[in-house]
């Protein structure tokens, strides 16, 4: 499948020319933003490298059976596991997945977790809204600090450090592994903590590993900071586990078949 716009950085407002497809006019990215340490890059730069677009398998680790030693964070049938920051989890739930819901805010496993092998399906609203960042936006993250970006990118210009996949406002995907709307996609994903010494200084970054339907993105790449909005990541000491949030960004996302498991160490039972 071709995904000729993505390529095209000067037809980003053909994504947008009629109201149909386009409810709000996003930014495309910023320019008065700060530079990313370390980068040439400013956070959220709209002239950044674009990732090239890689078609994936179309059904790589969809409807993945947990293994045995998986905790099952959503098969389905309800929020049990999930809740918000100040009760329960209100997202719809039907045919076998969880949509966000308009005004439920975003959700939060109850339990809390360290290092990680996280599996989970998404799709972006079939019906095409918005652009840029208003479309098809969610995401995966990781304590409330790290997030794993989940956008509608298939035909959809953002900035790179935002689109889908992108650790976001620090590194773009290695590529864009995008299905298009509606369509099931797939993430994969390990997550190493962050660490600190007695004395507080970090010892090790936290760090991520993603496939996007089979393709990897990242590969133990660390995270620069905890992520922020137009500003640059920092690092402040933090518990070594906690939540996974799936972020409600206003899109009526869906998701479904969530697992996780906890990463053992060598030479442990
Ligand atoms: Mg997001």
């Amino acid at each position: 499948m071709i995904k000729p716009l993505i390529a095209l950085a000067a037809l980003a407002s053909a994504v947008c020319l009629t109201s149909a497809h386009c409810q709000a006019d996003e930014p495309l990215g910023y320019t008065n933003t700060p530079v990313i340490p370390g980068q040439k890059w400013r956070v959220h730069d709209p002239d950044r490298t674009r990732p090239r677009s890689v078609t994936p398998g179309e059904t790589f680790s969809h409807l993945a059976p947990p293994p045995s030693d998986a905790n099952v964070l959503f098969d389905g049938k309800d929020l049990s596991k999930w809740k918000t920051e100040k009760g329960e989890a209100k997202w719809k739930i039907e045919n076998g997945y969880m949509e966000v819901a308009k005004g439920a805010g975003s959700i939060r496993t109850k339990e809390e977790f360290g290092d990680f092998q996280l599996h989970l399906e998404f799709a972006t609203p079939a019906e095409v809204k918005s652009n840029s960042q208003g479309r098809g936006n969610s995401g995966v993250i990781i304590y409330g600090k790290y997030e794993v970006q989940i956008l509608d990118t298939y035909t959809n210009l953002t900035y790179p450090d935002g689109q889908c996949g992108a650790m976001y406002g620090q590194f773009p995907p290695l590529v864009n592994a995008s299905q298009p709307p509606g369509v099931w996609q797939s993430y994969d994903i390990i997550f190493e903590t962050a660490r600190w010494d007695a004395n507080n200084k970090l010892t090790k970054p936290a760090s991520v590993t993603v496939l996007h339907n089979g393709v990897v993105l990242h590969n133990r790449k660390e995270y620069l900071g905890e992520v922020r909005h137009r500003d640059v990541p920092v690092y402040a000491p933090h518990a070594a586990q906690g939540f996974i949030e799936l972020q409600d960004h206003g899109n009526p996302m869906r998701f479904r078949n969530i697992w996780i498991r906890k990463l053992g160490d060598y030479d442990k039972p």
